[in-house]
């Protein structure tokens, strides 16, 4: 079944075969206008960047990136950061 936005219009074709990994179905809700978190949003974002994470679950070790905190493979607990406490 082709995937569709809420308009009817199809969504990218590389969202169909793309793994099903974290952040697939908020970057479709996303893509179809439906209502999101925030969590919901950068989960989307990463999956988006990381090219659906086509090379796999994996870090994506831009620890410049604001979004990196919540990215959701990273290696690194997020209370293990600098100058954060757990
Ligand atoms: S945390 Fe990584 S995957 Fe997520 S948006 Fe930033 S650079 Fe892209």
């Amino acid at each position: 079944m082709q995937l569709t936005d809420d308009s009817g219009r199809c969504l990218p074709k590389e969202l169909e075969s793309a793994p099903r990994r974290k952040g697939r179905a908020e970057f479709i809700k996303f893509l179809r206008g439906e209502y999101s978190t925030q969590r919901e949003l950068i989960i989307a974002k990463c999956f988006d960047c990381t090219g659906f994470y086509e090379d796999g679950a994996v870090d994506c070790g831009i620890v410049t990136c604001p979004l990196y905190k919540f990215m959701p493979y990273r290696k690194t607990p997020r209370n293990q950061e600098d100058g954060e406490k757990a």
